[in-house]
């Protein structure tokens, strides 16, 4: 393939993986990539860890990049967040994703991932607001999940925006818990409705289990007198599930339920999987 105008098809040799020259080139794809239609959303079910009910869907976006193939989020989302087109992408994701929610059953809430660098924008509660009022979804029905890394910056600003957000009716979520530093003290500021207990305590590779079981029981037993739901991310085995169900965690999340989908397969695979 050639280049077809400017900054389109660019050939990547993996020796300029990681340079600047690269991810320059990844950085004029990307700024092209939703005019192209290049990206996406996959939903993956969330299920309630008592029972087999899904709770909901988290949206994640997929980059489908005309010569690499799949870019992971891990790779494109930091380097849009470093070249100003966070926002953009963040808006089209949470547009695109509550578009899917209308056919859905009005008890299942979507999960939507923000970046620590939107709350930079003064914009994004009324962005938020009107995302949801175009696409006339309850605000109680979102929720957003929010890493560690949106206190490293601003704070007066991010304790106004997050009052903001909680007065609009969204729900907040402490994403990748257990993964910063500090994250008690934000427990206590914030006003987050669930915590998301990190992936790498679930199955921390050549850890022992019963470490990872304390820890688990330890963020459940705080969140539980702080009033927040838990819910465990990357359930892979029912080994995992049956774990979570006896230290009391809420909800549940994993390839042991299906990887993220296009909306209509993540759709049919979480009825199968509640009619079973
Ligand atoms: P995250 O928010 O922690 O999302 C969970 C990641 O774990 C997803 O990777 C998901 O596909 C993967 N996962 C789910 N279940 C399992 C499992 O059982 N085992 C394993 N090993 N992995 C599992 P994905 O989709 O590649 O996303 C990676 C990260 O990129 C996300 O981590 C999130 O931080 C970011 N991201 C993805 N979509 C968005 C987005 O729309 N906006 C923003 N700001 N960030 C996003
Ligand atoms: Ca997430
Ligand atoms: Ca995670
Ligand atoms: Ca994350």
């Amino acid at each position: 393939a050639k280049a077809a105008g400017r900054g389109r098809y660019r050939f990547y040799e993996p020796s300029m993986h990681n340079n600047a020259a690269n991810r320059q080139m990844l950085e004029n794809d990307l700024r092209g990539a939703m005019e192209r239609d290049e990206l996406s959303v996959v939903f993956q079910p969330i299920f309630r860890a008592a029972g087999e009910d899904v709770v909901g869907f988290e949206a994640l976006v997929r980059w489908q990049h005309p010569k690499r193939g799949l870019v992971s989020p891990t790779e494109f989302i930091p380097l849009a967040e470093e070249c100003g087109l966070i926002g953009v992408i963040g808006e089209w994701v949470m547009v695109e994703a509550l578009q899917a929610v209308h056919s859905w059953p009005a008890s299942f809430r979507l999960a939507i991932n923000l970046s620590p660098v939107q709350f930079n924008d003064p914009r994004l509660v009324e962005m938020v607001a009107s995302a949801l009022a175009a696409a006339r979804v309850d605000p109680s029905r979102l929720e957003l999940e929010i890493t560690e890394g949106v206190f490293l910056t601003d704070c007066d600003t991010t304790d106004a925006t997050f009052t903001k957000l909680k007065e609009l009716g969204v729900r907040l979520v402490l994403d990748d818990f257990g993964t910063g530093y500090s994250s008690l003290g934000y427990l206590k500021k914030a006003p987050f409705d669930k915590i998301k207990i990190d992936r790498s305590f679930v199955r921390g590779a050549g850890v022992d289990e019963s470490r990872n079981a304390a820890i688990i029981r330890a963020i459940v037993t705080l969140a539980e007198s702080l009033g927040m739901d838990t819910v465990a991310e990357g359930i892979e085995t029912h080994d995992d599930l049956q774990l979570m169900r006896s230290l009391g965690v809420s909800e549940v999340q994993g390839y042991l339920f299906g990887k993220p989908l296009p909306m209509s397969e993540a759709m049919s695979l979480a009825h199968r999987r509640m009619a079973d």
